[in-house]
């Protein structure tokens, strides 16, 4: 009876473990079948939460990281219109961003010093504008929308629409106005050796991929709505 008791307790046990064992096998095989599986699921599960991330109403963070995926049309980045109450008039038809202001006059006085004289082509544009300018151009010069691009945004693709975007010419120079010429300027030398001063940068050189040189068109990265503005293309010029 004792031994049969011991006998009993050993084999129970014993069984008990034989049963786990293959269990445990049985489930890993069926891991193994079904990991890819898993694996896709689990990728598909993160990219749309990431996804959903992003198209999330929150506000100006959120807004921001969706122009990152949104991408270029024709080369050119989205921009908002500058809200009115942000707008300087600082010469007849010379509109700017208020934060750019003092800086862009204080740049002009500058350079008068040593004996250079920038005049101020094109400052805001609404997107209104933009428009005019895009499709009307086209369809004088007969280009299609892919060539036009190269030369002037899309309505809602300017630069020209933050307020922060100003073109100069030379006022001795004024045929170069608008042309790649505006390079081989004393404006445009000044520009290129004083301008980071004042927290201009050149936006279109000579290298860019999709729009072609424009060494007249500066853009202002001197304050953090600027900077927040400008950042999605600094990321990836
Ligand atoms: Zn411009």
């Amino acid at each position: 009876m004792e031994q049969n008791k011991d006998l009993n307790q050993f084999d129970i046990p014993q069984a008990k473990r034989i049963y786990l064992n293959n269990s445990n096998s049985i489930l890993f095989k069926k891991l193994l079948i079904f990991s890819p599986f898993l694996f896709l699921l689990l990728t598909i599960f993160a990219l749309r939460l990431n996804r959903n991330i992003d198209r999330g109403p929150f506000g100006n963070f959120n807004f921001q990281a969706q122009i990152i995926h949104d991408h270029r049309i024709l080369g050119h980045l989205p921009y908002n219109e500058i809200p009115k109450d942000k707008l300087v008039l600082i010469e007849p038809n010379i509109e700017v961003h208020i934060d750019m202001r003092d800086s862009l006059l204080k740049m002009r006085e500058e350079a008068k010093k040593d004996g250079i004289y920038l005049v101020f082509l094109s400052g805001y544009r609404s997107i209104n504008l933009q428009n005019e300018i895009f499709y009307s151009l086209k369809s004088i010069r007969n280009q299609e929308a892919a060539e036009r691009a190269r030369v002037s945004a899309p309505p809602g693709y300017s630069e020209h629409s933050t307020g922060f975007a100003i073109d100069f010419g030379d006022a001795t120079q004024r045929e170069t106005d608008f042309e790649t010429e505006f390079e081989n300027t004393d404006a445009f030398r000044w520009l290129m050796k004083n301008a980071a001063k004042f927290h201009f940068k050149l936006s279109f050189k000579k290298n860019n991929e999709y729009i072609d040189y424009e060494p007249w068109h500066w853009r202002y990265e001197g304050s953090i709505e600027a900077l927040k503005v400008f950042e999605n293309s600094n990321r990836k010029s």
